[in-house]
């Protein structure tokens, strides 16, 4: 980053890396989750919470890719290995072992509400701070707001039609 770029950055630097890391193993790792959920996810409504859960999953990935382009611009390195993203993350890994739809939302969106909170965190550090990072995890923010949405309705949906 140029030599304004980081003057106009009014957090400490290495700790701001330090949090957008953990977020990026959260994504990692949500987005695993996701892919991994979709296919092995069984039962009835398979076929849209497959969609969806494909959809979120490029999405997450989507997060991990603009996290590391500001960890880089900022200075910093990405986690290089998935031992630190299981060591690093906030919202962890919930293992899809249970492959029945409604027990994959519901993970899932626990997952969610978990990326909710981080980022409404993060948001908070950077306010007024450093406006470009504001910019990125307000962005973030809103998509994880629409997966809980989308995930949380489809779960009304499976529970009426059982
Ligand atoms: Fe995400
Ligand atoms: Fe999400
Ligand atoms: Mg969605």
């Amino acid at each position: 980053m140029g030599t304004k770029g980081r003057e106009i950055v009014g957090v400490d630097v290495k700790k701001l890396i330090d949090l957008l890391n953990k977020a990026y193993a959260d994504e990692w790792l949500a987005y695993y989750q996701y892919w991994v959920g979709a296919k092995v996810a069984g039962g009835r409504m398979r076929g849209i919470v497959v969609s969806e859960l494909e959809e979120h999953a490029k999405e997450e990935l989507g997060h991990a890719e603009k996290l590391t382009e500001r960890i880089i611009t900022l200075g910093g390195s990405p986690l290089l290995s998935p031992q630190d993203l299981l060591k690093q993350t906030n919202c962890g890994y919930d293992t899809p072992s249970d492959p029945d739809v409604k027990k994959l939302l519901e993970q899932n969106i626990k997952g969610e509400q978990c990326a909710i909170a981080t980022y409404s965190k993060l948001l908070e550090f950077v306010k007024d701070k450093d406006p470009i990072t504001y910019k990125m995890v307000l962005d973030i923010l809103e998509d994880e707001v629409k997966h809980e949405e989308d995930l949380e309705s489809i779960l009304q949906d499976a529970q009426q039609r059982i």
